[in-house]
Order: C-alpha cells, then sequence, then structure tokens
C-alpha cells in the first residue's frame, strides 16, 4: 500500500477504509508497519475498538492491557516462549503474524487444565495451533489468556506453593518471567510424555495470566 495515495484523505476516510480489512487480525498488523500515519490510526483507533469490542470483560477486569491482547489476537509466540528450545536455523524462531480469527474460546482452555481448575477460565485462541517443526517432532503452537488471572485457582497454587519462576519471558507483555504450568501440576493429568521424557503438553504463564504452550501428538506406543 502506498501512502501517498492517502495524504490527501482525512483520518476518518483512511479509518473507514481499514475497516474494511477487520476481518483477518494479519491485515492491520501489515497496514500499521507502512508509515507512522497508518501506525497511529491502527494502533489508536482500530486496535483500541477491535479489543474493546471482542474482550470486554479481559479488559475490564485484568491488568493485560489492549495492546497484549491485540499481540495475543495476532501472533504465534514461537518456540522459546512455549519453552521449546528452537534450533539456531529455525525461520520461526521468534513471535509471527498468525493465522486465524479474534476469538478466544474457552472450551480447550478447560481441557487443559487439570480437574481441580475447572473454574478458572482459560481462554485460547487459534486452536490447534501453529505448526512449527522441529529436530525431533511438529509442536502446535497455542496462546491464551487467563480471564481475572489473580482470583484463579492456578494463581492460588503457584502463589502458594511458591513455584519458581522459568527465564522465559512473556510473549504478550513485559513479564521477564513466566511459571511453568506442566511442573507446577497446572495441567491436565494424562497427557503423558514421550520416550525421551518431554512432556505431551507443556505451558508458561506470565504474572498477567498470559499463556504460551506447545502440545505435540500423543507417542502410539505409550
Ligand atoms: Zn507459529
Ligand atoms: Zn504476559
Amino acid at each position: 500500500m502506498e501512502e501517498s495515495v492517502f495524504a490527501a484523505l482525512s483520518d476518518d476516510m483512511v479509518l473507514s477504509i481499514f475497516a474494511k480489512l477487520e476481518d483477518d487480525p494479519r491485515h492491520w498488523a501489515r497496514v500499521a508497519s507502512v508509515c507512522s500515519r497508518f501506525f497511529y490510526l491502527i494502533r489508536h483507533f482500530c486496535w483500541k475498538n477491535k479489543c474493546w469490542e471482542t474482550f470486554p470483560t479481559l479488559i475490564g477486569d485484568s491488568p493485560s492491557t489492549w495492546s497484549s491482547l491485540l499481540k495475543l489476537a495476532v501472533c504465534c509466540p514461537g518456540l522459546h516462549h512455549a519453552g521449546v528450545p528452537a534450533l539456531p536455523d529455525c525461520p520461526r524462531r521468534s513471535p509471527h503474524l498468525a493465522s486465524g480469527n479474534w476469538d478466544l474460546r474457552r472450551e480447550q482452555g478447560c481441557k487443559l487444565l487439570a480437574r481441580q481448575f475447572r473454574d478458572d477460565c482459560l481462554l485460547i485462541c487459534d486452536w490447534p495451533g501453529c505448526v512449527h517443526s522441529h529436530e525431533k517432532r511438529n509442536y502446535m503452537l497455542f496462546r491464551g489468556v487467563f480471564r481475572n488471572f489473580k482470583a484463579t485457582g492456578v494463581w492460588r497454587t503457584i502463589i502458594d506453593d511458591k513455584r519458581r519462576m522459568v527465564d522465559i519471558h512473556c510473549a504478550f507483555c513485559s513479564s521477564p518471567h513466566t511459571w511453568d504450568l506442566h511442573s507446577a501440576f497446572c495441567l491436565r493429568r494424562g497427557f503423558g510424555y514421550h520416550l525421551d521424557g518431554e512432556p505431551v503438553v507443556r505451558a508458561y504463564v506470565c504474572q498477567n495470566g498470559h499463556v504460551s504452550g506447545a502440545w505435540t501428538h500423543v507417542p502410539l506406543f505409550s
């Protein structure tokens, strides 16, 4: 897109054009990278309004800002944030624009959490997730957010058990560390392990309730 074509148009007119690109979150992310005016308009109008419209309860009840929610909607966290050591030559070793839509759904989050956390609301987007091929196996990367995280059973468990944070920073906000939900026994039992000891499902959560994780197919012979 050429900005010069838009220079003569008012912000309102440009925004009405951008509104037509709303269906896929990636469109706005791409437009925002064209120039500073587009970035400003997308960030302060399109994204902000969309987040208020799509995630009103999340914006209202958690410290997550709308920009973190936006990242959650449009970015795959990449292998590192899901706790999988990325290969040096892996072209997708960091967060990247993901496919999908604006949905955040609770159904899959319920399946991931251990039974005692069934009242916690973990919203997941883009399930089954973005596939990253690795040396050993394919990982499906997922992302999500806990509603009202500091009132959840998961939060109480990791705080009461004094779980140590791990050195993986959040892909969606500035939290420098996260907790490993797998080793804190917050994920559903029964996902199992591969023969090399790697868990079939792993996930990390930051202090603001943002979740990045990866799952693999269950080994057939276990
Ligand atoms: Zn990805
Ligand atoms: Zn975060």
